[in-house]
């Protein structure tokens, strides 16, 4: 799936779908799906469960390759998360198919850093974890790398023992090979792309603005997971560090792009995963 804008086209590279992951919004029930039929049939099921997509975007400009977010990674302990345990798919090889070498990318853009949004950031290499770019700047959040630097293997919540793991093999690694380039949103890329500040899911999470020959597109990470929360900003997620930040974003964002030509792309939406966004009634909805 591929879109353009201006000069940019931006392309999805898809590593695993969950048909069925209404975990990620409790309060999504599947009589509240039934409520918004707009939803039927690219991003729930018939039954009116979420479905989720794991993807990354690379985006072409005529003078950079860019990666944002690089999904969960294969052979990776993740452990007591069995969704995401030990996966072993072709992302590689579907990037290679697509055109895309890993040694002419470069950016990585980690919208943020949770563990299925930097796991391909390095591969396994001789048992060892290398950077998958060897040859890009890897952008994240200052505020990211301080939060989730200090999670712990020790930790009280499994959560956070989950992402000291992530910390050591899909972090730590890039951060040791001079890689790693914190930013504090808003802040510019390249020619064309710049980043904007969301903070909510993640203290430092950005979202990524494409502009080109007058036309733009947004890529949410994760201030918003499923087109649902378009209807109900204030529909939240267990895995926000912070709901109420994250509902507050939601709002503001989506005021400032509905009924505007900018192409949202979503990080986790399914299906044809990008649309305009338009108001209907108190909420919003994607027009795909
Ligand atoms: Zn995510």
């Amino acid at each position: 799936m591929k879109w353009k804008v201006g000069d940019v086209t931006i392309s999805k590279l898809e590593e695993i779908v969950y048909p069925e992951f209404s975990d990620v919004i409790p309060a999504a029930t599947p009589e509240l799906v039934q409520q918004v039929q707009w939803l039927f049939p690219h991003f729930v099921t018939p039954e009116g469960l979420l479905s989720l997509s794991i993807h990354s975007l690379i985006i072409d400009t005529p003078s950079a390759k860019l990666v944002v977010d690089t999904c969960i990674g294969n052979d990776r302990d993740r452990n007591p998360f069995e969704v995401m345990h030990m996966l072993s798919t072709s992302y590689l090889e579907d990037m290679k198919g697509m055109g895309y070498q890993p040694e002419g990318i470069d950016f990585v853009l980690c919208t943020h850093l949770h563990l299925d949004h930097v796991g391909w950031n390095t591969r396994l290499e001789g048992g060892t974890w290398v950077p998958t770019f060897p040859n890009a700047a890897y952008l994240m959040g200052k505020q990211d790398l301080e939060f989730w630097g200090k999670a712990s293997p020790g930790d009280t919540e499994e959560f956070m023992q989950i992402q000291a793991k992530v910390f050591e093999d899909s972090l730590q690694p890039v951060l040791d090979a001079g890689l790693a380039k914190p930013v504090e949103g808003p802040a510019p890329v390249c020619e064309g792309v710049r980043l904007i500040s969301t903070p909510g899911h993640t203290p430092g999470h950005v979202s990524v603005i494409v502009e080109s020959q007058g036309e733009s597109a947004m890529i949410t990470g994760d201030f918003i997971h499923h087109p649902i929360q378009f209807h109900d900003p204030g529909l939240v997620s267990p895995f926000d560090v912070d709901n109420d930040a994250a509902v507050a974003t939601r709002r503001k964002v989506f005021a400032e792009y509905a009924d505007t030509p900018t192409l949202i792309i979503g990080t986790h939406f399914a299906g044809p995963t990008a649309g305009k966004l338009v108001r209907d009634g108190d909420g919003y909805r994607l027009d795909v």
